[in-house]
């Protein structure tokens, strides 16, 4: 196992009817500033609980974070808080809107004289203060709710950049299944692969006997296996809902990526899919894992004969064989959730892949993955195999 330094301060208020609890967790006199998507959090009343649970705190808004947030939205938040001054930054809704609080917490605090979209071009290692802020999350997908991770696309420059910082770990976050039961079965299906992605990323590299990190993984990917489906067909079981929300969280909380290799090719790639077409970021996942890993396979050959051997139970066969069930097997399951895994489910085609690499080289993505010999060339050759 490799050393590690596993810190995460974010406390987790999980199960029914625990929005009621902010009460509890903010300090009475805070001014808070409450951020939201589009209208779910409206519409679902979502919002009103919340507020009511805030009592007689001084209370504003603002809405319109878009899925897959973007600077040019972001930067009028840090502007309405520059102006008003707030004590506490409270994001109501999924990866995006949390994802969106903690840019806007760490650019609420960052040198005037700078843009703020330079947190993105150095991946966060520019931060040092932010405000305070929780979460009450309404989709369980990404692990934003317990991570010091975050994702920004500006419009204007076609990027869509990943940063993070100890600065911007939620203080607390809220998980309620039941505010799960709302959600199209498109943003479900997006959760689970997500989630699924996330552990795949931290558990199918090199081994280096992380053997409690190898288990906790495999139980998060054969609970996704087990409960995605049912998540689908029955909108409104509790218990489905509440296992699905919490292995999202686990899967990207620090757990079970502290101490071994992490790949994140995969998502790196996806980020480019998502910023240059506007493919769903579970979507893109789906469509570039299988290529990354059928390409990739020598290097994580041993890893994945134990995924195919633990998680999907494959027993026969040479390990080459077992390796390419166990990859058919996970593209099967993106598909039996409904998502598209192939270029073309997108109407896209062999004409987008050079494009791509450009913009991976311009994003600095030319050494990918736990080995960082993931390069532009390599991730064309991916895609070429997913049209
Ligand atoms: P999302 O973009 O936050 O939300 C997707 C859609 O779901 C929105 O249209 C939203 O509608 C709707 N929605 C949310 N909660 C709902 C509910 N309870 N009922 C009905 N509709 C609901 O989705 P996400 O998958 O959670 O986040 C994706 C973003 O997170 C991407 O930008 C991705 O790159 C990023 N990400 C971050 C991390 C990380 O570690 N921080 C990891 C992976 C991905 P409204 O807008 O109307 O509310
Ligand atoms: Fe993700």
């Amino acid at each position: 196992m490799n050393n590690f330094d596993f810190y995460n301060p974010t406390r987790i208020v999980f199960g029914d009817k625990t929005i009621a609890k902010l009460d509890e967790l903010l300090a009475k006199d805070a001014k808070v500033l409450l951020l939201y998507g589009g209208q779910s959090a409206k519409k679902t009343g979502t919002l009103d609980e919340v507020k009511a649970a805030l009592g007689q705190r001084q209370v504003a808004e603002f809405g319109g974070i878009e899925p897959n947030p973007t600077y040019e939205t972001l930067i009028k938040a840090v502007e309405m808080i520059k102006a008003q001054s707030f004590d506490f930054l409270l994001a109501v809704g999924g990866g995006s809107v949390i994802d969106g609080t903690k840019f806007i917490a760490a650019a609420a605090c960052f040198d005037d004289e700078k843009d703020p979209w330079s947190i993105l071009e150095n991946y966060g290692t520019n931060i040092t203060q932010a405000l305070p802020f929780g979460s009450v999350l309404t989709l369980p997908a990404t692990g934003s709710e317990m991570n010091n991770g975050g994702v920004v696309t500006h419009k204007g420059k076609h990027a869509k950049l990943p940063f993070r910082s100890p600065l911007v770990y939620p203080q607390f976050s809220i998980l309620d299944p039941t505010k799960t039961y709302t959600l199209p079965e498109r943003q479900i299906a997006n959760g689970v692969v997500d989630a699924f992605v996330h552990t795949v990323e931290q558990y199918l590299t090199y081994p280096v006997e992380g053997m409690i990190q190898d288990r906790f993984a495999e139980g998060i990917l054969q609970t996704l296996i087990e409960v995605g489906p049912k998540a689908l067909a029955e909108p409104n079981n509790y218990d489905v809902r509440a296992n699905l929300m919490w292995s999202a969280t686990m899967a990207l909380n620090g757990l079970i990526g502290a101490g071994v290799p992490q790949d994140w090719a995969t998502h790196m790639v996806g980020h480019e899919l998502t910023a240059m077409h506007g493919i769903d970021h579970a979507r893109t996942l789906a469509i570039v894992l299988p290529g990354m890993l059928q390409i990739r396979k020598e290097s994580k050959a041993a890893k994945l004969k134990q995924y195919a051997q633990r998680v999907w139970h494959i027993t026969e066969g040479s390990d080459d064989e077992m390796i390419d069930q166990a990859i058919a097997k996970t593209e099967e399951f993106f598909q039996q959730m409904g998502i598209g895994t192939r270029l073309s489910d997108y109407d896209l085609d062999e004409a987008t892949i050079e494009p791509l690499t450009e913009q991976l080289k311009a994003h600095g993505m030319v050494a990918l993955g736990e080995n960082n010999d993931v390069t532009p060339e390599i991730s064309a050759n991916v895609l070429k195999l997913r049209i």
